[in-house]
């Protein structure tokens, strides 16, 4: 029976944020960005080891607690120079614990909402596809092209469109294979690169509060998602994000948050 592992690249600088901390280790919620998508992963009883993959050289990480998690969680200091090169990197590190055949899902550091069911739908609707997968949105929005310069172009069909997210599971085998022989291409998420192998992965309908940190007011929507959830956490049975945090102290958040700005 093939494993399940799950591989988080977190070695990027944030740059869309601004900020002087890498977007990681940004206060949400009373804990650093990416413990969110840590305690989600490190919770599911079928993922066997989470993979956290930093720069080289970070010296956030030690500053925080990550002993709960312990010994599921394993921080690999092997981060490259593009996201692709990161996930690569760790693979290859942690290439004599993992077989060809278990599945490897890789999931953004910077995707905090990422709750339970969507991964537990992931895990059920993939695990036994002959390539692997992914959770995304089918587009809704109309899409325009620009100009460049703000000016709208064209409108775009959005027919057969889907925004993708991660995780993104694939074998462990495929997925080394797909990142190691990429040609000039630099793929901005594992599909693409197994894509270029003539794989095509299975979309699994997601929605879109498992949505990506980019920009600094996407912490506040985070926020009042963590904290709804929180609220509604005692009926399902879940450990508490932290004691005492509600939908109160969300709205203070956002408002820190807020004059931050
Ligand atoms: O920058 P972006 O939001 O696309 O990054 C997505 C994920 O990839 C983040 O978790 C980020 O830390 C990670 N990353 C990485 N190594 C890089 C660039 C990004 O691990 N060189």
């Amino acid at each position: 029976m093939p494993r399940y592992y799950a591989l988080i690249p977190a070695a990027g600088s944030g740059a869309r944020m601004g900020g002087e901390s890498p977007k990681q280790y940004l206060p949400l919620c009373g804990r650093p960005l990416i413990h969110h998508a840590i305690a989600t992963l490190c919770a599911n009883p079928r993922i066997e080891r989470v993979f956290v993959v930093l720069a080289p050289g970070d010296s956030q990480w030690a500053q925080h607690d990550w002993q709960e998690f312990s010994p599921k969680l394993v921080p690999l200091f092997c981060g490259g120079g593009e996201r692709y090169e990161s996930v690569l990197n760790g693979l290859r590190v942690v290439q004599d614990e993992v077989g060809f055949e278990d599945w490897m899902l890789v999931h953004d550091a910077a995707r905090p909402c990422l709750d339970q069911p969507l991964l537990e739908k992931l895990i059920n609707e993939v695990g036994d596809d002959p390539v692997g997968g992914l959770l995304a949105v089918p587009v809704a929005d109309t899409l325009k092209r620009s100009d460049g310069e703000n000016r709208v172009q064209r409108t775009e069909s959005r027919a057969g469109l889907w925004a993708a997210q991660t995780p993104q599971m694939f074998r462990y085998g495929l997925l080394t294979r797909a990142l190691s022989m990429l040609g000039d291409l630099v793929p901005t998420d594992e599909a693409q690169a197994v894509e270029q192998l003539g794989f095509f992965a299975k979309l699994v309908e997601s929605d879109s509060r498992n949505f990506k940190v980019t920009f600094p007011r996407d912490m506040e929507l985070a926020a009042l998602i963590l904290a709804s959830r929180h609220s509604l956490i005692g009926a399902a049975g879940l450990p508490p994000l932290e004691e005492g945090f509600d939908l109160v102290s969300a709205a203070m958040e956002v408002h820190r948050l807020r004059r931050l700005r």
